[in-house]
């Protein structure tokens, strides 16, 4: 059986599992990345990880079929990080040729965005045969995004992905980190929830919420579930933004299923339901319903889960 090992690459964590070749997690763990040692010494911490995950799992080395890496940030040609905001020194990064040397098994290099996507896709919110076309939306500072078609990962003509943090959905609204005006993870993501709502008490608006240092997206929907009417509007704005998104996606992609991650996804129903609501006003009724919104599985660890399946993708026999 083979056995596949995934690697996530954060900026402050890098965490990793081996899976074997059904997607059953073996061994897991996790290490702080020491980002500051610059990507040399970040790429020895990646090649440290995978090791004791096969000595945890008490694998010979060369049993290893594969090693994914999801990391941040954009790739180019020869697995190249060409930057990634939260690692420092990250500039044009061969990260695919320096884990081959270090390693010395097969290596895929993959977006952090994508790995997600795919490992709710192999063993989350989308695992088994019937789901073939599925979507992840990670709501957390940003909003990432991935797109399973056919059971394969849509990368583009560039592997610049699905940027779906970046549907631009106020052409004249809320400035964002990419250079645009009005991308939807201004308005949807955990972070933007956060924001408005300090945003609005900074500017007298009455509420519950009263200590703005302490505003999270979760304290927000605690807010609005008790009947705080800001705290209500900022919810219900953002979960309208986010069900006409999925509306959108719904009329470019044909998935099944459109799946909620990432710290915002902890809402639950608070959030689902009204994302729904959004999305049934907004979208056609001629035909039943085919597509299915929900939570994520995996959270946190749907990276590390999903690198180690891309590497079963791509490196598998
Ligand atoms: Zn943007």
């Amino acid at each position: 059986m083979g056995h596949y090992i995934g690697l996530d690459l954060g900026g402050t964590n890098i965490k990793g599992g081996l899976l074997d070749e059904a997607g059953t997690t073996v061994a897991q763990r996790s290490i702080p990345t020491e980002s500051h040692g610059g990507p040399g010494h970040v790429m020895d911490r990646l090649n440290t990880l995978a090791r004791q995950l096969a000595d945890d799992a008490t694998l010979e080395w060369d049993r290893v079929d594969g090693i994914g890496v999801g990391t941040p940030g954009p790739l180019g040609d020869g697995d190249v990080v060409l930057s990634a905001p939260n690692l420092p020194g990250w500039k044009n990064v061969p990260l695919g040729a320096g884990m081959t040397e270090r390693t010395k098994r097969p290596v895929a290099i993959v977006n952090d965005a994508d790995a997600a996507a795919f490992g709710e896709f192999w063993t989350g919110a989308g695992a088994g045969e019937s789901i073939q076309h599925m979507i992840l939306l990670t709501l957390g500072t940003g909003i990432g995004g991935g797109v399973i078609i056919n059971g394969k990962l849509f990368s583009g003509a560039h592997r610049a992905g699905a940027e779906l943090g970046h549907v631009i959905v106020e052409p004249q609204g809320r400035p964002c980190g990419c250079g645009q005006v009005g991308c939807i993870e201004r308005y949807a993501s955990a972070s933007a929830v956060a924001n408005e709502a300090k945003r609005r008490l900074g500017a007298g608006e009455a509420s519950s919420l009263t200590s703005i240092d302490e505003v999270s997206c979760r304290a927000v929907f605690e807010a609005a579930e008790a009947g705080d009417a800001m705290a209500l509007s900022v919810v219900e704005e953002a979960c309208d933004k986010l069900g006409t998104t999925c509306v959108n996606l719904v009329r470019i992609f044909d998935p099944q299923m459109i799946v909620f991650g990432g710290g915002m996804a902890h809402a639950g129903d608070a959030l689902l339901s009204r994302v729904r609501a959004t999305f049934d006003r907004r979208t056609w009724h001629v035909r039943e319903e085919r597509v299915t919104l929900t939570l994520a599985t995996l959270f946190n660890d749907a990276g590390f889960i999903g690198a180690a399946g891309m590497a079963r993708a791509e490196l598998g026999a």
